[in-house]
């Protein structure tokens, strides 16, 4: 099988290029590094013994990416190729829309005219907006509080639409809760640019010193200990996620969509916990307002990923920590 991975240089894309690498599976990455770097490509031949096939592309651009199309044969596409830093979407909600909207419309139009009908789509938690969890599937979805919720939401709208008028194209939606970790191998991980927004990268820069302490944003919701509570899921959980819902899509037509989560919830001060715990360092914090947007509490429903996909997060809140703390000591500057 020959798999087209947008964006697949990114976090989440190069930990799924080493799974599908491992099974067997022919990818060629099509990136433009707007957030990664070429060494990823290095890396991950360091884990697999086999280095992907790599084409420069930005899928807002129509002619590269036909060209992409004209010269490859695909089976089918992984598509993570967007931007998805929540505060930035809020500074710049059209750079954001027109970048995730119109590299997906630009993708969607090249697999209609080269005939390649399986897609897996990198969808959010974000989606479901403000709903009690746990959330299922069939939990309502917008009432976004972001322009980057909005992309995805607006992006399964468009791919919905594209299923219902073509019976022969198959679309999974995964949507991710709150991914972390890295190989074990340290070799790939998360990369942020400049100031991390995310929990994980900030506890493990705090921990390697390059930031002073952690600010935790907000102790007063309505959670056991005070303070957010989140999903975690293992990027490695994740990336077989993908495995799995391409088989899924093979097998079928229509659109269809999967929470991957563990169905667990962990506050900020568990994670600062658990963190220096298995790791043995420090992670000062400070308690500061709640940060705008927010919400108490956010976790999976990820039963029917399980029953449909045969899928289940095998790592758990420990693996993480050590994992991403793995990556970030021994790669302090990033790549
Ligand atoms: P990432 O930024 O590490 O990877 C995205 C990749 O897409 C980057 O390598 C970037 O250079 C590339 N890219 C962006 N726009 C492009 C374009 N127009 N053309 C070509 N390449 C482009 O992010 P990630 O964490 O690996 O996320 C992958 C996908 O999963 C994204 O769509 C993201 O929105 C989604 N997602 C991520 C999270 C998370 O917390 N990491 C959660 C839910 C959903
Ligand atoms: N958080 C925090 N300090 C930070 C980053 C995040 O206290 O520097 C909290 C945030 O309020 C939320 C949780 O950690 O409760 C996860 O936030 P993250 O940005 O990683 O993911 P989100 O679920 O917001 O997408």
């Amino acid at each position: 099988m020959n798999v087209l991975l947008t964006g697949g240089a990114g976090y989440i894309g190069s930990h799924t290029a080493v799974t599908l690498i491992n099974a067997g599976i022919n990818i060629v990455i099509a990136d433009n590094f707007s957030n990664s770097s070429p060494k990823v490509l290095d890396r991950i031949a360091e884990i697999t013994g086999k280095r992907p096939e790599f084409v420069e592309v930005d899928f807002c651009d129509k002619a590269a990416t036909d060209a992409l199309f004209e010269s490859h044969s695909f089976d089918g596409v992984i598509h993570f190729a967007g931007l998805k830093a929540v505060g930035e979407s809020c500074r710049q909600p059209i750079r954001y829309y027109r970048n995730n909207l119109d590299s997906t419309l630009t993708l969607l139009e090249a697999m209609a005219k080269y005939n390649v009908k399986r897609l897996v789509f990198s969808s959010s938690a974000t989606v479901y907006g403000d709903q009690p969890a746990p959330l299922t599937e069939s939990t309502p979805t917008g009432n976004c509080s972001n322009p980057y919720g909005w992309t995805k939401y607006m992006i399964e709208q468009i791919l919905k639409g594209a299923c219902d008028a073509d019976p022969e194209l198959s679309v999974v939606l995964l949507r991710y809760f709150n991914p972390l970790g890295a190989h074990e191998s340290g070799k790939i991980g998360e990369n942020p640019n400049g100031i991390p927004n995310n929990l994980m990268p900030y506890i493990s820069q705090v921990a390697v010193g390059k930031l002073e302490k952690l600010h935790i944003f907000g102790n007063d919701y309505d959670t056991p200990d005070g303070t957010g509570v989140r999903d975690y899921i293992h990027v490695v959980d994740l990336a077989q996620g993908h495995l799995d819902a391409l088989h899924y899509a093979e097998k079928r037509t229509g659109c269809d969509v999967f929470n991957l989560g563990t169905g667990k919830g962990y506050s900020v001060l568990d994670m600062v916990k658990t963190f220096s715990r298995v790791n043995g360092v420090e992670v000062p914090y400070v308690i500061d307002p709640r940060r705008p947007g927010d919400l108490a509490t956010v976790y999976a429903d990820p039963k029917k990923a399980e029953t449909v996909l045969g899928w289940t997060a095998k790592r758990n809140l420990e693996d993480m920590c050590r994992d991403s703390w793995n990556w970030q000591s021994h790669n302090p500057q990033g790549y």
